[in-house]
């Protein structure tokens, strides 16, 4: 017999099925040893009240073995004789429409500008090595594109379940934990995502697809109202390259070249509203002791605890964004002269720091002008400003937490995980004044919702910038190809269209899906 059963336990019971296996045998009236597996289907943490529980849905095997698998995995085809589709970028929107490619048949050509996921970890340790950003290898540009070397939250306020179960579950084939299809809100960590990205592209390589790294598109191959392909250059040797076919332009919310290039080429873009502030840090220790309502912490059976926080102040969203419980700040710009903070965490989340980024919705028209560029060149602004303020390195400019809501200078800082390390100045004085202001009400705000969280143990260091994409490539609601230029599907997070690790890879699926049909449509 199997039974599915909702149980409400405290963690160091939710820890051992041994123990579990007894609550249910107690609970159902049976005796235990008629239990043969246990199967966790659902896992969250209700820590509301003072007494944390873990609510578990349960699959029980009660005289029977499982027969069942894990979860459904997808079968990838022989793509080698298949018809050639161009995806630019290996960001999570493009690897999961080059996979979705190869499910259907068609042959994704990958082609990305920065360096495969192993060796661009070595120009992340120079960044900090010798204050100098790669601008084709970094924290944003490189195989797994902006998700590889961050917290790997998987959850997203997507309401098309099946789609976002899909996802995880191709994160499963490729040598994620099972533990993400289960847990409410699913991490993978920076330490185990390398591997998982190698192996999809693995999966794209040995099915017949091609993935070229270091090969940046420079311009697309239009014909009449039509895109053919991609004309790009090898950053190697700078040689020119073209690949034919359609194109899935998944480069991400960095590539502000790819942005210049489309304004210049007068294909179809408009201004989009971003988010932008600083990243909050503060002892994890502590994040445990408020969230979890214990001086003690999180004890033995917990992870180190989350928050979110939200709230308008003047008519804008005040916000905590990306939290990473346990993790690092990590200097995330992709050129000179400008400091982009954000955060990443491993799969652990054991280190002795929590953070979030704290931003203020930015609006285009916030900003003056009709410049489709214009929110990208605020951002622009602001991480050059920051550079200046943090000494012309990646040193990154900060003030205490309590201090910034006081208008006060913080004569000394706490330690932080800000590798490049951190400089004290007057965030207050200097970020505009439309963020300052709003961060400093919504700081007070959140102080007043959760003691202990307004301190001057915490530390905001500069800037958060790069929330989302500044600009949205216009598409067709439907056929998801560009506005007028059919065989260009905008995709992603940097056409605007996705935010985050799970909806970026939903969104590379739909293009995949949409440009199989334009393809099939072509032929007939
Ligand atoms: C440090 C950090 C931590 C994050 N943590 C999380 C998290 O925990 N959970 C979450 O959901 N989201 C997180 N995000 C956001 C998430 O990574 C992005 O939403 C997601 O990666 C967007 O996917 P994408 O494929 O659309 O774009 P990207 O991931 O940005 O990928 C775009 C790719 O295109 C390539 N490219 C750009 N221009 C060109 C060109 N001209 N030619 C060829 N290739 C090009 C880039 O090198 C890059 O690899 C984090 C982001 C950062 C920076």
């Amino acid at each position: 017999m199997i039974k599915e059963l909702q149980v409400r336990v405290i963690p160091s019971m939710a820890a051992s099925m041994s123990v579990l296996a007894d609550h249910v045998a107690r609970e159902q009236g049976i005796d235990k040893r008629t239990i043969t597996h246990i199967r966790i289907l659902k896992r969250s943490i209700d820590a509301r009240q003072r007494t944390i529980y873990v609510n578990l849905t349960l699959r029980v095997y009660i005289q029977e073995e499982p027969a069942d698998e894990v979860y459904e995995k997808t079968v990838y085809q022989d793509v080698s004789r298949g018809r050639s589709v161009v995806v630019v970028g290996a960001g999570p929107g493009g690897l999961f429409a080059a996979l979705r490619l190869v499910e259907l048949g068609l042959r994704p050509i990958v082609v990305e500008r920065g360096k495969n996921v192993h060796d661009r970890k070595k120009d992340l340790a120079l960044i900090t090595k010798n204050q100098r950003v790669d601008e084709e290898s970094n924290y944003c540009f490189g195989e797994g594109g902006a998700g590889a070397y961050s917290d790997g939250k998987l959850y997203t306020r997507s309401k098309k379940r099946g789609n976002v179960e899909k996802i995880l579950r191709v994160f499963c084939q490729h040598g994620a934990s099972t533990d993400i299809l289960v847990d409410a809100h699913p991490h993978i960590g920076t330490d185990k995502l390398p591997a998982v990205i190698e192996n999809m592209r693995n999966t794209i390589l040995s099915c017949g697809g091609e993935v070229h790294f270091q090969t940046r598109m420079t311009r697309l191959v239009i014909e009449g109202d039509r895109v053919v392909g991609i004309e790009a250059q090898r950053t190697t040797d700078g040689a020119e390259l073209e690949f034919r076919g359609p194109v899935i332009l998944a480069t991400g919310h960095s590539a502000r070249d790819v942005y210049r290039y489309l304004s210049e080429a007068k294909v179809e873009i408009e201004a989009k509203g971003i988010a932008v502030g600083v990243r909050l840090e503060h002892p994890s220790q502590l994040i445990d002791q408020i969230q979890y309502h214990n001086c003690e912490g999180r004890g033995k059976y917990l992870p180190a605890a989350e928050y979110s926080y939200v709230t308008q102040v003047d008519g804008r969203g005040v916000y905590s964004f990306c939290m990473c419980p346990g993790g690092f700040v990590i200097p995330a710009a992709t050129g000179p002269e400008q400091i982009v903070v954000n955060g990443m965490s491993p799969s652990s989340r054991g280190t002795k720091w929590s953070n979030s980024g704290m931003v203020v919705e930015t609006r285009p028209e916030d900003i003056e002008g009709d410049d489709p560029l214009r929110v990208m060149r605020f951002q622009e602004k602001l991480e050059a400003d920051c550079w200046l303020q943090g000494n012309r390195r990646q040193t990154a400019p900060a003030q205490r937490m309590a201090d910034f809501v006081a208008g006060k200078l913080s004569y000394d800082l706490p330690r932080s995980s800000y590798a490049p390390g951190i400089v004290a100045s007057p965030l207050h004085f200097w970020l505009p004044k439309s963020v300052a202001d709003r961060l400093r009400q919504g700081f007070r705000i959140f102080g007043q919702k959760s003691k202990g969280f307004l301190t001057n143990e915490a530390v905001l260091i500069a800037v958060e910038t790069r929330t989302s994409s500044p600009v949205r490539i216009l598409r067709d609601a439907e056929t998801l190809q560009h506005i007028r230029l059919q065989g260009l599907f905008p995709c992603g997070e940097g056409a605007g269209y996705a935010g985050g690790i799970v909806s970026a890879g939903v969104d590379g699926e739909r293009c995949a899906e949409m440009c199989a049909a334009d393809c099939r449509f072509l032929l007939s």
